[in-house]
């Protein structure tokens, strides 16, 4: 036997021998994602200048950022940074504390409309919206903004907000911040009502308890595998030094689903959430 077959056999001797443990398939490499909710606001701009908050993301490992910011000059910063990375959607905000009043005030329209104009937006949001709000005039004009521009509603908000906003446009595509803070099945009730909602699961934690899908979760997520995504919610200053626990968090409740689905909410959900790619 020459030493090239030789070689072969020993190998094909080794693969036999090493088949029947199962290999976690996931484990060698590094899951991608894109943390579909994330601010880089005026408080942190001082802290964390943009090329530090650029290095995080890029610690966390992340294959795209969705980042919007009270004002969207922090957005700006970010993507002057890295236009790679970071997606850009557009906040109604100039600075924290609008957040109770942006919708009766409808100088945000003009603000809104001069930036989406220049384009490379994803959407507008994230924003504040809740109960019978989300009929007022101001804010109809926000989602004729969405439309005209075809891009999506970040929206943190009840249930009836969102019933509200489908009402309507139904052809509206919303992402719902934190999926509401509602339980599954209620969740579930919302993305069967409405096919153009997409729920995010920033700032929530009970779906990845103890590094596995939580299996209530698990089901809701299997019954709508296009539907969820991941994000940190970086809405205060401090946040931002979770972002790369989160990821790594992320990535272990994520494995303990099947690939395909786990792929799907750790980035290819909000790829596919517009055109922005
Ligand atoms: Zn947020």
């Amino acid at each position: 036997m020459n030493s090239s077959i030789k070689s072969a056999f020993a190998a094909v001797v080794f693969t036999a021998a090493v088949l029947p443990v199962a290999l976690p398939a996931q484990s060698a490499e590094i899951m991608p994602l894109i943390d579909a909710h994330l601010h880089y606001s005026h408080d942190a701009w001082e802290g964390l200048p943009p090329k530090d908050a650029i290095a995080a993301l890029r610690r966390a490992g992340l294959k795209k950022a969705f980042v919007s910011s009270s004002s969207d000059d922090g957005t700006q910063m970010l993507y002057k940074e890295a236009p790679d990375l970071i997606v850009p959607v557009l906040r109604p905000y100039r600075k924290r504390g609008e957040l109770g009043t942006w919708f009766r005030d409808p100088t945000v329209i003009n603000m809104l409309d001069g930036r989406l104009k220049k384009g490379g937006y994803a959407g507008i949001g994230e924003f504040h919206i809740f109960g019978a709000d989300a009929g007022g005039e101001v804010f109809r004009k926000v989602f004729q903004l969405a439309r005209k521009y075809k891009i999506f509603l970040h929206a943190h908000s009840d249930a009836d907000a969102v019933d509200r906003i489908f009402k309507q446009d139904p052809a509206a595509t919303v992402l719902w911040a934190h999926s509401g803070f509602a339980e599954p099945d209620r969740i579930r009730a919302m993305l069967k009502k409405h096919k153009r909602l997409w729920s995010d699961l920033a700032f929530r934690s009970q779906h990845g308890a103890g590094g596995k899908a939580d299996p209530d979760w698990a089901k809701l997520f299997a019954e709508f595998p296009g539907r969820f995504m991941i994000g940190t919610d970086t809405y205060t200053p401090e946040r931002w030094y979770f972002v790369e626990e989160h990821a790594s968090w992320s990535r272990t409740w994520l494995r303990s689903l099947p690939r395909e689905l786990a792929e799907r909410i750790a980035w290819k959900n909000a790829a596919n959430l517009s055109n922005w790619a």
